[in-house]
């Protein structure tokens, strides 16, 4: 695999050679885009802090990973750990910041000392201190300007952009917050001439006999990926992970290269293969109580609305809901995802809109 190959400080001995605008220009050049979702590109992102002035600048790497189905970070952390370290060694060497932090999810403590380890071994006489910073949990401290709020001691509540990290981020100083694949691609970048942008972590998981990691080019047929995972029954669905919807099985087979329908996004490549033995109404229950749990409270349509679609989905499984009840839940949906602060928001009910699109007859099998 491209992400488990080793860099062993080369990548940074090269990096200072050639400079931090030239590193950048590599970056750029080799179309290294970030692996959390966003895919913004990852030179760019660190120009804009390097030409920032600030005494003062630092480096965070978003380790919380959090979302249901997702776990390729925590598979990179556990087998390559050294380049992953090398890569934040990278980002603070380009824009002159002397502490990184990794804010580590909660969850994961278990890595604790594997990473703790490697920085021990890996950071030596570099100037650079690296601290892990534990979360408590909260799944939407992966947005950025929550892991700020995090890092700083107060509530993981996301904040108004702008201005944007980059310029004004931890402590109100420029801040380059990358995740971790991104960071483990850097040093893989800078060194390996055959090093390809469009390889990419994917985590497959649901009801199949070959979950795991697979490491794929862009644009692989997913119809291909699911035979190799090996479904135990008749795959009904696809869901992107949790915030990226669903997309029936049948619509995939038939147009295999275009996986991004309305309101369906591919994001961080998380993928769950729901089969014709399970209820598509349960699986957006329990997508919804994971929303209903992880919002912050900050603002009133993620706060008060993902109580409510919560409530909704299990008046419609009690058989209790009428038609006009299925209507004020479509409609919720929308308000949620059109009026929510931050991304958690915005995305929690792409499930549920993609599952009202494509799977209604099973929410309407249900009404009263
Ligand atoms: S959308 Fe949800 S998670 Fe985001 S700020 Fe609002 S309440 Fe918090």
């Amino acid at each position: 695999m491209q992400i488990l190959r080793k860099t062993n400080l080369k990548a940074l001995e090269k990096a200072k050679k050639l400079g931090a605008k030239k590193v950048i220009d590599i970056l750029k050049k080799k179309n290294l885009t970030g692996r959390g979702g966003a895919a913004f590109p990852t030179g760019k992102k660190w120009e804009f802090t390097l030409n920032a002035k600030s005494d003062t600048k630092y480096v965070i790497c978003n380790a919380n990973e959090g979302e249901p189905g997702t776990f390729k970070d925590r598979f990179i952390i556990k087998n390559n750990p050294e380049t992953l370290i090398e890569g934040i060694l990278i980002a603070a060497y380009v824009i002159k910041a002397k502490q990184a932090f990794i804010y580590l999810r909660g969850e994961y403590d278990n890595l604790r000392n594997l990473l703790q380890k490697t920085i021990n071994k890996v950071v030596k006489k570099s100037g650079v201190d690296i601290k892990i910073i534990s979360g408590a949990g909260a799944y939407v401290c992966g947005e950025e300007t929550a892991i700020i709020q995090s890092i700083e001691g107060q509530r993981g509540h996301p904040q108004y952009k702008p201005p944007y990290p980059a310029v004004d981020g931890l402590f109100g100083k420029p801040t380059i917050i990358n995740n971790i694949e991104t960071l483990t691609n850097v040093p893989q970048a800078i060194l390996f001439n055959d090093w390809d942008p469009n390889l990419r972590l994917m985590s497959l998981s649901g009801n199949i006999a070959n979950p795991g990691i697979y490491e794929l080019p862009v644009g692989y047929k997913l119809t291909d990926l699911i035979k190799k995972a090996k479904p135990k029954n008749k795959v009904k669905a696809i869901y992107f992970g949790c915030f990226g919807g669903c997309m029936p099985y049948s619509k995939i087979e038939l147009t295999p290269d275009s996986i991004c329908g309305k309101n369906c996004i591919i994001g961080s490549y998380t993928i769950i293969v729901v089969d014709e033995k399970q209820s598509i109404l349960d699986t957006a229950l329990s997508i919804a109580h994971f929303y209903c749990h992880e919002s912050c409270g900050k603002c009133t349509p993620c706060r008060e609305g993902t109580i409510r679609v919560c409530h909704l989905l299990e008046k419609i499984k009690s058989g209790k809901a009428t038609k006009q009840d299925l209507e004020i839940l479509e409609d919720l949906a929308m308000n949620i995802h059109e009026t929510s602060l931050c991304g958690l928001g915005q995305t929690s009910t792409n499930h549920l809109l993609t599952a009202l699109e494509f799977f209604r007859k099973e929410f309407e099998e249900k009404l009263r």
